[in-house]
């Protein structure tokens, strides 16, 4: 029998024993397992804390969004946003933390349909990896745009 559920978080349509953590852990095997996949580590780390914001504290979302904007709309690199963010997310400088609390998680301000999932870019396969990560990225920064979250 062919079960399907979904999660609680970001409503994606799960199969069988399939959950956005075990999507998460297999696209950490592909990056792992084949280097040129490294490549979007970042975009795809952003992307699963992003799809799952009670991860994030509040402020954690904030820079999060950030991040998204400056990688798909301003085309910068991961290099370049350490340089610019150095002195902010430097912890002696930090007094704000990035992940959640028990009484700090992260939610958007109006409620957010994701048009993909971590499971769309499992089910695609490690061959195409690369691409389906940075379509993840864009539709989820547009997603975010059109509810007015960015
Ligand atoms: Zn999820």
């Amino acid at each position: 029998m062919d079960t399907k559920q979904t999660c609680s978080e970001c409503g994606a349509v799960l199969d069988g024993d399939m959950t956005c953590e075990s999507c998460f852990h297999q696209m950490l095997f592909w990056e792992n397992e084949n280097a040129a996949n490294w490549a979007v580590h970042h975009l795809m780390v952003l992307c699963y804390y992003l799809q799952h914001p009670t991860l994030y504290s509040q402020d954690g979302v904030t820079v999060g969004k950030g991040l998204l904007t400056a990688f798909v709309k301003e085309g910068r690199s991961p290099a370049e946003m350490r340089e610019a963010n150095r002195d902010r997310v430097n912890s002696k400088n930090r007094n704000w933390k990035i992940t959640a609390r028990p009484d700090d998680k992260g939610s958007y301000a109006n409620p957010v349909i994701w048009r993909m999932y971590a499971a769309d870019v499992v089910r695609g396969g490690e061959p195409q990896y690369l691409d389906n990560v940075r379509s993840w990225a864009k539709s989820m920064y547009e997603d975010l745009v059109a509810t007015n979250n960015i």
